[in-house]
């Protein structure tokens, strides 16, 4: 008999992109594996583990045997736990059966999106923006169509932009915000504009606010943390226990439906978590229900502050290194940067400052393809020696680059006022043959 030699694999696969950044990954554990010390930047995930109380209520969980399958939707318990945490919070009181606890934001988005999207509805996607986004959708046979967002709206989409991209075929908008890989946020005028006109349309707004809790102020003002909940419209919102409740292994997420009649959307839902999922891991669930305790909220705001931090350390120690960072980050914990010179290729970059000062990033080829080939990201999730050691490394490898004078080097320019153009003269004189 002859064995079939064409490829099983589905169509789907082949429009699948790999994330570049995993490359690095593997060229950083080398590295490490021959005994460098790298500094990992390039790992969207907090370096705190979950907080004392949440693994405590772990540990009683196991203990007592709750590790049986829970009700699809989550454990009741948990959905009133996160409605209250709502209102609470946000003022914004919502009612327990609009929230559907999921694997993650990941199984939170696979879901929303399969519950709205038919073959070969467009979804309109931030580019550059969480890689995730496009390649769901093209799962549920989708076909994200990007936005094209620059540095003049924050990396985010404008009112303008959803109307002109918005065509015969749109089914709705999916962002993130803060958004993933900038760190920028979406205004909330801006946003509450777009979600009346995609009202206006008959189309669903998907908001990603996995980093909700994680905002910064500027110069000691005050920062709260924003909801689109609330605002008019076919509204879902995804969220996650990952980054803000630093449980990303944990699996834990949740949405939170529009209101509609016999809570038909949460119904439909529902079947397909019972089939796709069966329910969300059931010790995360017991766990994550003192994510919402004060002493727990005390710990995260504790860290919140020191994201604050690293991120007002990092961002102008990357200027005075001569990358750009034209939208200054205001949540998550990445900084998003053009990399020196007119022709920059920020894979080469991220993969060369790896080689050689043993510092990893993620090139931002791995967001979109919108001018992302000149652009790194940087999470800030390492302390602060570690910080102050990657921000010092760095300035080492762009100034030896200006130094080498190779393709695109000389176009370096440090862009961090006074200081910078002193450390760059600096080291262009310490490096001069
Ligand atoms: N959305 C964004 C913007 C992310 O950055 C991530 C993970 O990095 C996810 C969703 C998926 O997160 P989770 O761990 O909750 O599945």
């Amino acid at each position: 008999m002859k064995i079939a030699s064409r490829l099983l694999a589905a169509r789907r696969t082949a429009e699948i992109q790999p994330f570049v950044v995993m490359d690095v990954l593997a060229r950083a554990h080398q590295l490490e594996a021959a005994g460098r010390r790298v500094i990992h930047m390039e790992i969207g995930e907090p370096d705190f583990s979950a907080p004392a109380p949440v693994v405590q209520a772990a540990v009683r969980a196991l203990r007592d045997g709750r590790t049986a399958y829970t009700a699809t939707l989550g454990l009741p318990a948990l959905r009133e736990a996160i409605a209250a945490h709502y209102a609470c919070r946000f003022s914004t009181r919502i009612s327990p059966e609009r929230i559907a606890v999921t694997a993650g934001a990941s199984g939170g988005l696979l879901l929303t999106l399969a519950l709205y999207v038919n073959p070969g509805d467009e979804i309109l996607v931030p580019d550059p923006g969480y890689p995730g986004y496009r390649h769901m959708v093209r799962a549920f046979e989708g076909v994200a169509r990007p936005l094209n967002v620059s540095p003049a709206s924050g990396f985010q989409p404008t009112l303008e932009m959803v109307r002109a991209s918005w065509g015969r075929r749109t089914k709705g908008l999916l962002i993130g915000s803060p958004s993933n890989p900038t760190g920028t946020r979406i205004a909330k005028t801006e946003l509450d504009d777009i979600a009346r006109f995609v009202e206006s349309r008959g189309g669903v707004l998907i908001v990603d606010e996995i980093y909700q809790g994680l905002v910064y102020a500027d110069k000691g003002g005050a920062v709260a943390a924003s909801t689109a909940l609330g605002l008019p419209g076919e509204v879902a919102v995804v969220n996650s226990f990952s980054k803000y409740f630093c449980m990303t292994g944990w699996r834990l997420g949740w949405v939170v439906l529009p209101l509609s009649k016999d809570n038909a959307r949460m119904r439909a839902f529902e079947k397909l978590a019972q089939h796709l999922f069966i329910c969300a891991p059931s010790v995360a669930q017991h766990a994550a229900l003192a994510c919402f305790l004060p002493a727990t909220l005390k710990i995260l705001e504790r860290r919140r502050i020191e994201f604050q931090r690293r991120r007002d350390f990092l961002v102008p120690a990357l200027e005075r290194a001569g990358l750009g960072v034209p939208a200054r980050p205001t949540g998550a914990f990445y900084a998003y940067a053009a990399c020196p010179g007119d022709r920059a290729d920020g894979r080469r970059f991220a993969l060369e400052l790896l080689e050689r000062e043993g510092v990893a990033s993620t090139p931002g080829i791995d967001f979109g393809s919108n001018a992302a080939r000149g652009y790194v990201r940087f999470a800030y999730t390492c302390g602060m020696a570690d910080l102050e050691e990657a921000a010092r490394r760095i300035g080492k490898f762009t100034a030896s680059r200006l130094a080498s004078g190779r393709p695109g080097a000389a176009a370096i320019r440090p862009r961090g006022g006074a200081g910078a153009r002193a450390s760059a003269r600096g080291a262009r004189a310490r490096r001069a043959p």
